[in-house]
């Protein structure tokens, strides 16, 4: 501990101000679209305003009054829906990507990347995702960043609702990824952007010299708490179990931090504070006995849920509520294609989401000629003829 001043974090998952990413990402509002912080040597992102929104369902929507048509629309803009968007952009299919309400994927919660190939010096994962969609972009990818709301794959076109607006597709590309889970605690709720959070990158320099704490024992939570060394006095690594399961190099880093301390086999009972974290109580998950840790900080790092509550419907998921894949990126619906995290649980990382994304593109492209799709009008002026 120390009496520095308090931090005064300003309000970011509950209450994100009008306009801002939760994750301080980019800005988006429809209305005003504003630019995000564009990493120097990266080109200006240009946003696509979403039409004025409709009643989903309602009278086809846009200023013609015809849906928006598209070959392929690709909805998620993590490294899969990007990538995806690259290489259907390439191919001349000129997609439209309904890139979500707060763009980028988790790795516009992560901090520095280092084993994404062609970054000899690691990159900041905003920065990588920024680069990811102007690429996209310059190659006549249109982002508009809404979520999707419901979709219909009953028949051809297959369609899909964001903001209100009808979207229809011959080929879809699904790459909702997954999100940030909480432990689910009442005291966690309420002091969500007072101390609590589930991303590092955009909450550390709030905890500059303040003591914190971490949950998880993933490459998450390792890496969260290797970031926030930069910031806190000390960071207390809090993982129910005895055993770290993030990778060999993350571990031994962690543990032979100064900065940080491990603390196995312990839960989170309850966050502490009234307007703001003063502290966490933690059971030892072996002996029972409770400890309070005097900290002013919880990142809450213990892994993703998928993205695909809008899809339970018309797509199979597993178990976990992972959408099932047949063959290399299909699913049960003609013309759907899934790709990254959202189907993805074994290897959950930025190069293979990609991969996947390049693959379902190229599954794609293939399956609109086969079916002869790709000769249609062009997608490209029906998009700007419906959105103005
Ligand atoms: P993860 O590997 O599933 O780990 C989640 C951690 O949180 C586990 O240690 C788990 O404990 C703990 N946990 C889960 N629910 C909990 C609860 N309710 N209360 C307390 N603890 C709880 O998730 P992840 O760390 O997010 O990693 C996901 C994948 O992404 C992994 O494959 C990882 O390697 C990858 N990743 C890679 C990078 C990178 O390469 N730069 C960065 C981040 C993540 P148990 O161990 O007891 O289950």
């Amino acid at each position: 501990m120390n009496d520095q001043p308090d931090p005064e974090p300003r309000p970011r998952e509950s209450e994100p101000p009008t306009g801002v990413s939760p994750f301080g990402g980019f800005a988006i509002d429809f209305g005003t679209p504003a630019a995000p912080a564009v990493p120097a040597g990266v080109a200006p992102i240009a946003f696509v305003t979403a039409p004025a929104p409709v009643e989903p369902g309602s009278a086809p929507a846009g200023t013609s009054g015809r849906p928006v048509e598209s070959k392929v629309v690709i909805v998620g803009s993590g490294p899969a829906g990007l990538t995806a968007a690259i290489y259907a952009a390439r191919a001349n299919l000129q997609p439209i990507v309904l890139a979500g309400a707060t763009p980028g994927g988790q790795l516009m919660i992560t901090s520095e990347v280092e084993n994404f190939p062609g970054f000899p010096e690691g990159i900041e994962g905003p920065e990588l995702m920024a680069r990811l969609r102007a690429q996209a972009e310059r190659f006549g990818a249109r982002l508009v960043d809404v979520d999707v709301e419901r979709v219909d794959f009953s028949g051809r076109p297959l369609r899909l609702w964001a903001h209100g607006i009808q979207y229809s597709a011959q080929a879809v590309i699904v790459a909702t990824g997954a999100s940030a889970l909480w432990l689910g605690l009442d005291s966690e709720t309420r002091l969500r952007g007072r101390g609590v959070s589930a991303c590092a990158t955009c909450d550390g320099f709030f905890f500059r010299d303040k003591e914190i704490a971490v949950v998880g024992g993933g490459d998450t939570a390792l890496e969260e708490a290797l970031f926030l060394t930069r910031f806190a006095t000390h960071v207390h690594l809090l993982h129910r179990r005895d055993s770290l399961r993030g990778s060999r190099i993350m571990q031994d880093r962690v543990l032979a931090h100064p900065g940080i301390t491990f603390h196995p086999n312990s839960a989170v009972a309850e966050v502490l504070g009234d307007a703001k974290v003063d502290g966490v109580r933690v059971l030892d998950t072996v002996t029972g006995a409770a400890e309070v840790l005097p900290v002013e900080g919880l990142f809450i790092a213990i892994g993703y849920r998928p993205n695909t509550e809008v899809f339970r419907d018309w797509l199979e998921a597993d178990a976990m509520g992972y959408l099932v894949v047949r063959g290399e990126t299909g699913s049960q619906v003609d013309g759907v294609f899934i790709a990254g995290d959202v189907h993805d649980h074994r290897y959950r990382q930025a190069i293979t989401a990609a991969a996947d994304g390049c693959k379902a593109a190229i599954d794609a492209e293939r399956w609109l000629e086969a079916h002869g799709a790709a000769g249609e009008p062009d997608a490209a002026e029906a998009f700007i003829a419906t959105t103005g």
